[in-house]
Formats: C-alpha cells, structure tokens, sequence
C-alpha cells in the first residue's frame, strides 16, 4: 500500500539485492559503514536455509560489483541457516557465507539471538574464526554471563558487537530492568575497551551513547578501533552526529521479503512510529508479537 511503504522504507531497505544495495551505496556516501541482513530467522526446512545463503552469496558478488565490499559486512543469524534442524548444517552454510564474505572482500557478523542458542552459536563462531578471524560476535549485555564472555572474545583481531539484547529472556539467565541492563553494558563495555579487540557498540540509547563516548576518549582509541552501531532508520540525526565528531558509525540494514515482523518490533520500541504508521494503515489490523525485539 503506497502510504505505507515510506514508513516500511524508513526502517527496511526493500525486498531485493539491488535495494539493499542501492541503500548501502547512500549510507557510504554519507560516511557511514553498512552491515546488511538479509530477513528471515527460526528457519525449520533445510531447503529454506539454502535459500538464505543464496541471497547472502548473491549480496556479497554485488557489493564487490559495486565497489562497496570494503565498507558493507553482512549480518547473519544462524536460525536462519537452519541452526533448529542441526548445528553442523549451519555451521557449513555459515561457512559458504564465510568464503562468499572473503572472495568479496567484506565481512560477517553472526547476529546473537535467543540465549538457548548462545553456546551454539559462540561455538561455530570459534570454529569459523579457526578460517576467518575476522568473523564478528555480538553479546547481550542483559545476559548475566555476557561480562564473561567479553572477557573470552576481548583478544586481539576479535570484532565484537555489543547490544543490549532483544528476546524475552528469563531472570534466571538475563538482568530485566532498565538500570541492570545498562550497568551490565557499561561493565562490558570496559571490558571491551580494556582488551585488543574492535568493540562495535550497538545501541541507541543516550545515556550509553555518552557513557562509551567517554570511555572511548579516556582510552586513546582512534576511529578505526572502536565501532558506534544503529539501525536504519532510527535515530539518523545521531548517527550523522556521530559522524560529525569523528567516531565510525555503521549502519544496521535489513532487506528481504520477510521484513513484517522486523517492521512490526521497530514500532513496538516506539509508540510514536507506530500511531504513524497505524494512521497511515487505515482499516488493517496487525498483532505486534514481541517474540524477539531485533
Ligand atoms: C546495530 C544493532 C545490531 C543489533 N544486533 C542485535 C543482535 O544481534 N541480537 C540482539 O538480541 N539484539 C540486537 N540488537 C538490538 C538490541 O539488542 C536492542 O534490542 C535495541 O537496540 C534496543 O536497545 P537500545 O540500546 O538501542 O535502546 P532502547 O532501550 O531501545 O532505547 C533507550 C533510549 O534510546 C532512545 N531511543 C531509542 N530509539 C529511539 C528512536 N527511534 N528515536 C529517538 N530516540 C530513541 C530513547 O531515549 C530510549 O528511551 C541490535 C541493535 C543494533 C542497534
């Protein structure tokens, strides 16, 4: 529907390769680095994983094609390769990404997702990074072993992303509130910047924003040591500020047919999107699950 395409185009890049490539070229051109996600998680038939890594290897020959391959990675979940029907089955997809990645002369990043498939997922990290050290983490700071896990992924050549968190996670495993949330990320984030490796810190929210701004200037880090991540659409001002000051900013994009849900999360983050987006609807009525926030 044409009015409200330009909200799903605000938060999504579209549905094919040359959206996606077409977006990632216009963040580049504003200075910014690009790690796109091809949409689609919790896939169940193997012949739906292939598919996924269709779509990575056929993103990835198109960011050499257009010159972007240097400043666009790509983000991959492992539920999306299959990592429900086997571990090793995703593991091998993951790899082909890893190789497509590596012709290309771009990057990866394993998204982190729900915390009953960490252990899985650092464990095909380890051994991806056995080929391609350059494979980048993400960690939960609502995760109570994340502070751990920063210090294990700290050394040396390590990319490591730190988010919040996005799934429904239970007390036993997570921190819930607001402030244990961010006490956690700030303590991670000191870990980060204490080790060797490129801290990329994903996060929207002010008050980390300033926190990591000062620790990064009290350490000495120059631009190309430390990441400042968000996602398309959201809070661009600041992503542009950011640049302004000096700091490397990328840009989460995701693209694909599968964009609903991810659109639908956005909007459950912030009431103001959503009346816009549900004004500009008229007459369809849409279930905002918040299953996983990311
Ligand atoms: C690049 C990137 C990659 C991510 N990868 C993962 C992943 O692999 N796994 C995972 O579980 N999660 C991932 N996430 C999601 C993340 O875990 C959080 O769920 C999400 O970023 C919301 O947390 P936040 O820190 O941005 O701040 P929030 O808690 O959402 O917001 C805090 C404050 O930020 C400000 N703010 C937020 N949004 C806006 C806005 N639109 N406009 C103005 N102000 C705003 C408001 O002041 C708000 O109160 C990723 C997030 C990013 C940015």
């Amino acid at each position: 529907m044409r009015p409200t395409r330009a909200v799903v185009e605000r938060f999504v890049a579209g549905e094919t390769t040359a959206d996606a490539l077409r977006v990632a070229g216009e963040l580049v051109g504003a200075g910014r680095l690009v790690s796109l996600d091809h949409l689609g998680e919790d896939v169940t038939e193997p012949a739906a994983a292939a598919l996924a890594v269709e779509a990575y290897t056929e993103l990835l020959a198109g960011l050499t094609d257009a010159g972007l391959a240097g400043q666009v990675e790509v983000s991959v979940k492992l539920s999306a390769l299959g990592q429900a029907i086997d571990e090793d089955l995703a593991a091998g997809h993951a790899e082909r990404i890893c190789a497509a990645a590596a012709a290309a002369g771009s990057m990866v990043t394993l998204d982190a997702e729900n915390h009953a498939t960490t252990d899985s997922t650092l464990r095909v990290l380890r051994s991806l990074r056995e080929r391609w050290p350059w494979v980048g983490a993400v960690l939960q700071a609502y995760l109570r072993r994340t502070e751990d896990d920063c210090r294990a992924l700290a050394g040396p050549g390590s990319r490591v992303r730190l988010c919040k968190g996005a799934y429904a996670e239970p007390p036993s495993v997570a921190f819930t509130t607001v402030g244990q949330v961010r006490d956690s990320y700030v303590r991670c984030a000191d870990v980060l910047l204490a080790g060797r490796c490129l801290p990329m810190f994903a996060t929207h929210d002010p008050v980390l924003v300033d926190a990591v701004t000062d620790r990064i200037a009290a350490t000495g880090r120059g631009r190309d040591e430390v990441e400042f991540q968000m996602l398309y659409g959201v809070r661009p001002d600041e992503q542009h500020r950011l640049v302004g000051a000096g700091h490397t900013v990328r840009v989460y994009v995701p693209y694909g047919r599968q964009w609903y849900g991810y659109l639908m999360r956005r909007l459950a983050e912030r009431p103001a999107n959503a009346a816009f987006f549900l004004r500009a609807l008229t007459g369809r009525t849409h279930t905002m699950r918040r299953r996983s926030v990311f």
